[in-house]
């Protein structure tokens, strides 16, 4: 289907999703992602999901949108930061990443996608579309690259040029034409290998991906088993998430703080000591996380995360 004055459409759009509060807004052609074909089934052959096995079953998916929307023709793709200046201020207490600082992103992402849909519904009724936050198998970070947001930097995570790499990437698909940008083709790492210098675990590959088996993001994070012993030493304090190929990188040097005010580390949280995290009950745990991305992982599995920073 073509709209009629698609390339109007295209950029209120894109009015529409910087009013909503967006950062980053860009618009990619459909197509299927072939390219990203090779180097997707080496890492998956390679067992470097781990335990992510919806990514083994997803493969197409991830690389067609037109299986996620029947008649997919482009792929709206917005970028949201999530940066607090707000941080953790007592010494030597568990880590937690930054992303999880605040409310869980879904919860603020998915209602500004669907308003997003709505409102290009109301422009042109017949358009038939469904949103994605980190919820169904599509390939955030190709998409990203393909609508101009940014380029995939050595530690995997897509950089925009003005706002660095803090930032949520959230989909809509849409089975009309719209006017689209031109792909990040440029890759601003130049010779800088910092992150891969710098990761604890030596998790970053030289092809643009992350072994997860070794990264601790996921192994304090989506790993539903104990971290494994040969990794609790280099976890330094990190009991949830890590974000330190993000920190070192020089594109993150001049990050501003996401508009976003749930997205800031609540007080509470940034003045506990370390007697607070260790004797944190199952109740603390849910008065300070429910609503948190961090409160997705069971109170043993943190509480244990926690015990581990201290061996
Ligand atoms: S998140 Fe941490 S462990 Fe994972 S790749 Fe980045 S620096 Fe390495
Ligand atoms: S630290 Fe250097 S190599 Fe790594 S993503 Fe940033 S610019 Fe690229």
């Amino acid at each position: 289907m073509v709209t009629p004055g698609f390339d109007q459409l295209s950029v209120e759009i894109k009015e529409k999703a910087y009013k909503l509060g967006f950062d980053l807004c860009g618009i990619a052609k459909a197509r299927v992602l072939n390219e990203r074909t090779p180097v997707f089934r080496q890492w998956i052959a390679a067992g470097m999901h781990d335990e992510m096995d919806f990514l083994v079953r997803n493969t197409e998916k991830r690389l067609d949108p037109s299986s996620l929307v029947p008649g997919a023709k482009s792929v709206i793709v917005t970028g949201l930061n999530y940066y607090s200046k707000n941080l953790q201020r007592k010494e030597g207490v568990p880590v937690i990443s930054r992303y999880s600082y605040g409310k869980d992103y879904h919860d603020v992402i998915k209602p500004k996608l669907t308003e997003l849909l709505d409102y290009i519904k109301t422009r042109e009724p017949s358009v038939e579309g469904r949103i994605f936050c980190d919820s169904a198998p599509v390939h955030e970070k190709a998409w990203a690259v393909e609508a101009g947001l940014g380029w995939q930097g050595r530690h995997s995570v897509v950089i925009n040029p003005e706002i660095g790499s803090f930032f949520f990437i959230g989909i809509v698909i849409v089975d009309t034409e719209l006017d689209y940008d031109y792909p990040f083709r440029k890759d601003l790492c130049g010779n800088c290998t910092v992150c891969i210098d710098e990761c604890p675990t030596g998790a970053i590959n030289n092809n643009r991906t992350i072994d997860a088996r070794k990264c601790i993001a996921n192994l304090t994070i989506e790993n539903k088993a104990s971290v494994p012993s040969e990794y609790l030493p280099k976890l330094g304090k990190r009991i949830y998430g890590c974000d330190r190929c993000q920190e070192v990188c020089p594109w993150n040097k001049n990050t501003g703080e996401s508009v976003i005010r749930e997205f800031r580390l609540p007080d509470e949280i940034a003045e506990m000591n370390l007697s607070d995290w260790m004797e944190l009950t199952e109740e603390k745990f849910t008065q300070l996380f429910a609503g948190s991305a961090i409160y997705r992982k069971r109170y043993e599995q943190f509480k244990e995360n926690i015990i581990n920073i201290l061996k």
